[in-house]
């Protein structure tokens, strides 16, 4: 049972995908962590809960980050004149076989954690390495700091450097079996983990199988990357040539939302073809604009899937993107959509704010069910905004337009507190 508590302060969430909900001066409830409601005045029942009065404040739900690789986080703005291809083997690569080392690893993951546990995302789902121990380490710190997170091991059996790839189908399939049993000894209140091939030209068909029979034993959601560079996607087309598209690919293996939530990152390139596979097996969409510039990648058709009714919501991919606040990522996601609009597609309207916080929060937050929103019912996420510091002197602002401003700075010194599952959280 947790404390139950009640925020006062500026409130701003999703009505729906265009529209914000403010409440000035108003109250969220957070009853056992799980949200009763925003309110105009406190209702009686709850007068006897604690109130915490965060003044001229604003209080927004926490982010989700749908997709990012924790041990990447120490060489970002690296190798950023490279398409996805040529980074992966020297910079990615060779950094993430490092963290086969615990003690590199320790340090290293703590670098990431203090970032994460100071910006405005209150959950991420997470590639590791292939690592079984050093992906245990990273879980059970993720847990000490309320994260709430879903983490992979990631599978590679090809195509990468010796010293990081696994040595066959076989090894890959065991050891992901002895993490998810070790997993599951630790009893975590707010780390799940996730299944995660790294990208089809990283597993050979054998392990995809494999990966499959996984699936089935353990019932767990699956993460991996989609569509994200011609060069990529040109190659996929060879190492599976019956596949239509790079969704077929994984679509032959039972491993595209099939029979368990899936999370697919970037495409960029996804063809009608490939957008109805993903339809019809509700596949979210993990968005990246900032990636998808920094690798040159392309320019995901976001529109299109949202008119198409396909689930979005947006992530950081570090180190592909440099920046983990999800912030950044709606600023990114609106600035990509006007090119596309502009250069692309005269028929894609531009992302507006409201959709981008959406997206931000109740888009990726459905991946984890009732989350990014202070509705009845929803698990109570938020972070509170001081924006003082980005308006020295100025008190002329709508609640809006603050709310506008936090998004566009995108600073993480805004960030005054933050509750994860009606916790607050340490910020360091
Ligand atoms: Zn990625």
């Amino acid at each position: 049972v947790k404390k139950n508590f009640v925020l006062k302060g500026n409130v701003c969430y999703s009505a729906s995908r265009t529209e914000l909900k403010i409440i000035e001066k108003g109250f969220v409830v957070s009853e056992n962590g799980i949200s009763k409601g925003a309110f105009e005045t406190l209702p009686a029942q709850y007068n006897d809960f604690e109130v915490i009065d965060y003044g001229d404040n604003l209080i927004i739900p926490g982010l989700t980050d749908l997709h990012v690789h924790a041990p990447q986080f120490s060489f970002r703005g690296l190798g950023m004149d490279m398409e996805l291809l040529d980074w992966l083997n020297t910079y990615t690569f060779p950094e993430e076989a490092k963290y086969k080392d615990m003690e590199y690893a320790k340090n290293s993951y703590a670098e990431f954690l203090k970032a994460l546990n100071n910006s405005p995302n209150t959950r991420s789902v997470i590639f590791a390495t292939a690592h079984v121990e050093p992906t245990l380490l990273l879980m059970d710190e993720l847990e000490k700091i309320g994260q709430v997170s879903m983490v992979g091991k990631v599978n590679m059996d090809r195509n990468s450097h010796s010293d990081l790839q696994e040595k066959s189908a076989e090894f890959s399939a065991s050891e992901t079996r002895r993490w998810l049993d070790l997993t599951a000894e630790k009893n975590y209140e707010n780390i799940y983990p996730i299944l995660t091939p790294r990208f089809i030209p990283s597993c050979t068909d054998e392990l995809m199988h494999k990966l499959k029979e996984i699936e089935t034993d353990y019932k767990i959601p699956l993460q991996s990357h989609l569509s994200e560079n011609q060069g990529e996607i040109a190659w996929v087309k060879e190492l599976v040539p019956n596949s239509v598209n790079y969704g077929d690919a994984y679509d032959k293996f039972g491993l595209f939302g099939q029979d368990s939530p899936t999370i697919m990152a970037h495409c960029v390139w996804s063809d009608d073809t490939e957008k109805a596979l993903m339809k019809k097996n509700n596949v979210f969409v993990a968005h990246c604009p900032q990636s998808n510039i920094n690798l040159a990648s392309g320019i995901a058709p976001i529109r299109d899937f949202l008119n198409k009714n396909i689930p979005v919501g947006l992530g950081s991919d570090i180190a592909g993107g440099v920046h983990m606040s999800i912030f950044r990522a709606m600023v990114d996601a609106i600035s990509v959509s006007k090119l596309y609009w502009r250069l692309v597609d005269s028929d894609c309207k531009p992302l507006t704010v409201e959709e981008a916080f959406y997206l931000g929060t109740i888009g990726g937050g459905k991946f984890f069910g009732n989350v990014g929103s202070f509705e009845d019912g929803y698990e109570f996420d938020a972070v509170i905004l001081d924006d003082s510091k980005i308006l020295p002197g100025r008190n002329d602002f709508s609640v809006t337009d603050r709310l506008a401003r936090c998004i566009y700075l995108a600073a993480d010194d805004t960030i005054h507190a933050k509750y994860i599952r009606g916790k607050e959280v340490n910020m360091i």
